[in-house]
């Protein structure tokens, strides 16, 4: 905690805020023949260059002021990576509003949760998604415009006060100057799963995202530069890209924007066609191209470095990338509440002379924080704990791009004594690397996306046979981690697994559907009435989940 003291002598550097607009105006200027190059939904390729993108984000800020889009305003995204979610990203920021970038993978009645607790005025939605945006639309009366990213409207049927993007971009010219205001102001909106209830927005300013985006670039983080070309894999809706699609346009990188395709024969294509050096993404998407290029013969020519993230990534993973293909494994953590970046896994001058066995498990920790980033681990009571990697307890961060309060909550609610509260539990070595060994927070990540094991006891327990019911994460060789269900039955009460998971068809997305379901007599509990989750999870960390044709 800290007082705002006003010094007697100030100073005396120019006060030019750090505004999102100024990124794309640099990479216009000094990088402005620069390809930004996306993957469309039918697989054609789209081409041009941070010269075009600017004056194309120019004409959307015009369309977005005629449809009278204000600062602070929110306009909501439907949209994979690709130049038109990229254009948005500056134009609707640049221009002072918030730019709401939203998971489509929810289930509509999420979405439409979403896009109301926002407030999203606009929509802008992918055409692919067109059906997903007819359901939801009866649902968000304060939408004034679903607008389509597309050339045209022509075949979109049932979306009432439907636009079209190129349409509006038609009308305007490349006169629009990007105003300047304070950089406190908000910029971006992320959802994210709440541990109990719904989903929490977070609110990113200016500032934080610019010095997010300053920090990301450095060598011991993800080390870009204007020679790289960059895939974002991870969707531009999951924390912003892990902020790339600011990070790769401030050094001049080529932007190399995947669309919906992320199978393994679709990102080797691109990643061999285009020659990106550098890509991101969570563990499951590099386990399906480590597998294509396996079972096909295949070797990566350009391809030097990734960061993987948003779950642990599993050792063989990173050995198999590195060890077989040369590619530099980067291990990084980080949570949309973090903008996302906390630490990044690298290694320091004293560790250069180490065995590469013990370099190895190094940099499987999931490392240490830049500067900007503070952390501590601390005990149930609050009570720091020692930097020896043995000591656990619960990851506790601070920053200037760390969340301090959820959208529309009061200043500092996130926090607990100024710092903010992780929900995970690790270790921190004497030199600095985290490690992350539990979590504390009643979720499962399947794939990098979050499921609520609370919202899937709920609905288990609606069902007249369960009398108790507890989900928990499983380690799974895919998704990292899947959904099982270890259920109570009322006494007397017949019901078998296949009934009880075809009772969820319909009330979450197909993905949160447990894997499995298994019956016992009793659930742990713990002194103070509640369920043990951990001892659960310790009980079945090996339990073979059958496989789930759905996924
Ligand atoms: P999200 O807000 O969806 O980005 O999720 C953030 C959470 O993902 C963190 O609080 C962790 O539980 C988990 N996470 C992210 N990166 C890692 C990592 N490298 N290793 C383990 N867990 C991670």
């Amino acid at each position: 905690m800290y007082q705002h003291v006003h010094s007697p002598l100030p100073g005396q550097m120019m006060r030019r805020p750090l505004l999102i607009s100024a990124i794309l105006r640099h990479a216009e200027r000094h990088f402005g023949t620069r390809e930004i190059v996306s993957r469309c939904d039918d697989g054609s390729l789209h081409r041009y260059t941070y010269r075009d993108c600017h004056a194309r984000a120019q004409r959307l800020a015009g369309a977005l002021a005629a449809l009278d889009v204000r600062m602070g305003d929110r306009v909501g995204t439907l949209a994979w990576n690709g130049y038109r979610h990229l254009e948005l990203y500056y134009a609707v920021s640049g221009s002072g509003a918030v730019i709401h970038t939203i998971n489509p993978r929810l289930h509509p009645e999420q979405l439409a949760f979403i896009i109301n607790d926002a407030g999203d005025d606009y929509l802008f939605f992918e055409r692919s998604l067109a059906p997903l945006v007819q359901a939801i639309a009866p649902h968000c009366t304060r939408v004034k415009a679903f607008i389509v990213m597309d050339k045209d409207a022509i075949g979109i049927k049932g979306i009432p006060r439907l636009a079209c993007y190129e349409e509006l971009l038609a009308e305007q010219d490349c006169s629009y100057t990007w105003p300047v205001f304070d950089e406190d102001a908000a910029c971006g909106l992320c959802y994210t799963s709440g541990t109990t209830g719904n989903p929490k927005g977070v609110l990113y300013s200016h500032r934080s995202t610019m010095l997010h985006s300053y920090a990301s670039v450095a060598p011991d983080m993800l080390n870009l530069s204007a020679r790289d070309c960059v895939m974002p894999v991870v969707p531009m809706f999951h924390v912003n890209a892990w902020g790339l699609p600011y990070s790769a346009v401030l050094v001049g990188a080529k932007l190399v924007l995947p669309g919906p395709a992320l199978d393994g024969a679709s990102l080797y294509q691109l990643f061999e066609q285009e020659g990106v050096t550098f890509s991101a993404g969570v563990p499951t998407i590099w386990l399906g191209l480590l597998n294509h290029v396996r079972t096909e013969g295949l070797r990566f020519s350009t391809f030097a470095r990734t960061v993987i993230g948003g779950s642990a990534c599993p050792p063989a993973l990173m050995d198999g990338l590195r060890e077989e293909y040369g590619v530099q494994v980067i291990h990084a953590f980080g949570m949309t509440e973090l903008s996302p970046i906390a630490t990044v896994c690298t290694l320091q001058a004293h560790h250069l002379d180490l065995p590469a066995d013990e370099q190895r498990q190094l940099l499987q920790a999931q490392g240490r924080v830049p500067f900007g980033v503070d952390m501590k681990i601390v005990d149930d009571d609050g009570a720091e704990l020692p930097w020896d990697g043995k000591a656990a307890g619960h990851l506790m961060v601070r920053g200037p791009w760390v969340a301090d309060a959820y959208f529309g909550q009061p200043p500092g609610s996130a926090l607990e004594g100024g710092w903010f509260p992780t929900g995970d539990v690790s270790t921190i070595s004497a030199d600095g690397y985290m490690r992350i060994t539990d979590r504390s927070k009643d979720l499962i990540k399947s794939g990098g996306e979050w499921i609520g094991s609370i919202d899937l006891e709920n609905i288990a327990m609606a069902h007249p046979a369960v009398q108790q019911a507890a989900c928990i994460a499983v380690p799974h060789p895919k998704w990292e981690e899947r959904p099982l269900l270890v259920v109570v039955r009322k006494a007397g009460c017949e019901l078998e697994p296949y009934a009880l998971l075809a009772h969820f068809n319909g009330k979450v997305a197909r993905w949160w559907i447990p894997d499995d379901v298994v019956f016992v007599d009793s659930l742990p509990m713990g002194p103070t009435g509640k369920i043990q989750k951990n001892r659960i999870r310790e009980q079945y960390r090996n339990h073979l989940m059958p496989a789930v044709p759905q996924l």
